[in-house]
């Protein structure tokens, strides 16, 4: 935890809250500008090992949240990276795109909703072109809508199909294209949920698609394992990211977080090292087909 955000939460706490955030909601997508407090990505504390040292990452929705922590360590770490995002998140994507370059790597930003095939391939082959080559995918991007009224009862085909094809659809299509460059050495990581495991009524399309991204996972290992290719998930629990507020309820914001063992929600910042250590090819070299946790101890089994 940042110091500011200790300070953020004991205030909080003194004013009587609950202790998490305060309450807030935005639409989604949502920036990170318009976060109270604004999350931590690791840009005054992640140092860099040179762990990915020359690799090439694509990142998808790496302008905010996790994404933005996991692009910021991998070019600490002496990758380039390009990222992908939502247009009108564009002034979020300038941010990280400033941290990555202030690590002295190369970054490409490429907005487009991976909703549509044709443009979650272009992204692919566009940061394999830009970049020279693809040596890691992070298949970040995800979305969710808590439902207000409960659970099955009230999802609408609307929200269903944002969330598979955001979730499910573009994860595949965008793996798929990826394969054309990938090669021994290489890995893609998923990003999974503690949903997969503890799943919430309101979430029940989101979990769902979890579910399948922990099964992808593990059958695409088994298919290019053969090749060196490694293919692993982090699965977060709470994490403090534009995603919450922008999705669920502004009243649910003091409580977020509260119920892992650990008493706090995550923030973003507190995810990079999963996702270095499972891209990082010494390291992890025999590191495939798993799910990493990262929930502030709530179990993933
Ligand atoms: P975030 O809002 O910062 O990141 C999600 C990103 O997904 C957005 O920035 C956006 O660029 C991208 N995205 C959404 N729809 C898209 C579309 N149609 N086309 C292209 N990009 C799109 O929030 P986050 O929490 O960092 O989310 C990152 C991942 O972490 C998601 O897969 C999410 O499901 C997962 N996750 C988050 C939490 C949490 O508590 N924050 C918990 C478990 C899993
Ligand atoms: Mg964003």
């Amino acid at each position: 935890m940042t110091d500011q955000f200790a300070a953020d939460k004991a205030a909080r706490e003194l004013a009587g809250e609950e202790g998490g955030f305060p309450t807030q909601e935005q639409a989604p997508p949502g920036l990170t500008t318009e976060m109270t407090p604004v999350p931590d990505h690791g840009e005054e504390s992640w140092v860099g090992r040179g762990r990915l040292e020359g690799l090439k990452a694509l990142v998808t929705g790496g302008d905010s949240g996790i994404g933005r922590a996991v692009a910021i360590a991998y070019a600490r770490e002496g990758a380039d990276v390009a990222i992908n995002y939502l247009p009108e998140e564009q002034s979020d994507a300038e941010d990280t795109k400033q941290w990555i370059e202030k690590a002295g790597r190369k970054a490409v930003l490429l907005p487009a909703d991976l909703r549509d095939e044709q443009d979650a391939r272009g992204v692919v082959d566009d940061a394999a072109s830009q970049l020279g080559g693809l040596d890691i995918l992070v298949n970040n991007a995800g979305f969710q809508w808590a439902r207000r009224d409960g659970g099955l009862q009230g999802l609408k085909t609307e929200e269903m199909d944002r969330v598979f094809k955001t979730n499910l659809y573009a994860l595949f299509w965008v793996s798929q294209q990826a394969l054309k460059y990938l090669k021994d050495g290489s890995s893609v990581i998923n990003v999974s949920s503690i949903q997969a495991y503890d799943p919430s009524e309101n979430l029940i399309d989101y979990a769902s698609t979890k579910a399948a991204i922990n099964n992808f996972t593990v059958n695409l290992a088994n298919e290019v394992g053969g090749k060196g290719i490694r293919v692993n998930a982090v699965a977060p629990g709470p994490i403090w990211t534009p995603l919450q507020p922008a999705t669920k309820a502004g009243e649910s914001m003091p409580a977020f977080g509260g119920d892992t063992a650990l008493g706090r929600a995550g923030q973003p910042s507190e995810l990079a090292g999963a996702f270095v250590f499972l891209a990082s090819p010494a390291e992890a070299s025999y590191v495939s087909g798993t799910v990493i946790g990262v929930t502030g101890g709530k179990p993933v089994f």
